[in-house]
């Protein structure tokens, strides 16, 4: 098994993030759900695109720091690296925000993972620009498996064959049928993983 995982809202968790943000700068009521499409949702109703854009620019930038990982993410990559279990961090964000300061969200991505200490090699960690750039680096590192929570990245034509898609799907948000392993959190793919990884 090589395992590949997507970063954003796959490992790192942006929900309280965007929520605490939103509210302490007034843009939306602390009544939004905590949920990172909640307030979107509330601050592109009220008119409110450009910060929200900006805000953004801030949580994938310096406001990362902040952000949590999903419950059991980073134990699962420990007890991976533990078991020799080799994977690869491959995402796409841009490297700069669309609006506002010109942080490097590419260095604060690494920077939160060197923070947290988790175990994957510097040079399995890639981040690209695009999702073109994505898959190719997926098919590029051999992974056997790759962990999304989009289904439309594991559903995209140039997606690479051959690869088993996982589906974190940490909304339970939709009842329809999947093409891909839905798994609903962290501890359902460590216990996926670990059955593969031992059989
Ligand atoms: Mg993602």
């Amino acid at each position: 098994m090589r395992l590949g995982v997507d970063f954003d809202n796959t490992i790192v968790r942006y929900d309280a993030l965007f929520h605490r943000a939103a509210v302490a700068r007034g843009f939306v009521p602390a009544s939004v759900p905590a949920r990172k499409e909640a307030v979107r949702d509330r601050m592109r109703a009220d008119g409110r695109e450009p910060d929200w854009t900006e805000l953004q620019g801030w949580a994938y930038g310096p406001g990362m720091a902040e952000a949590e990982p999903f419950p059991g993410a980073l134990e699962c990559l420990a007890r991976c690296a533990k078991e020799g279990v080799p994977v690869w961090i491959i995402s796409h964000r841009t490297r700069r925000p669309y609006a506002g300061p010109p942080h490097d969200l590419h260095a604060a991505a690494r920077d939160w993972l060197r923070r947290r200490a988790v175990p994957v090699p510097e040079d399995r960690i890639i981040f690209e620009e695009t999702k073109a750039g994505k898959l190719k680096r997926i098919a590029e590192a051999g992974c056997t498996h790759f962990i999304d929570d989009l289904p439309e990245l594991l559903a995209d034509p140039a997606f690479p064959a051959g690869v088993e898609r996982l589906w974190l799907d940490a909304e339970g948000s939709s009842k329809a049928e999947s093409p891909f392993t839905r798994l609903k959190s962290w501890a359902e793919i460590e216990k996926w993983i670990f059955q593969r990884a031992r059989s």
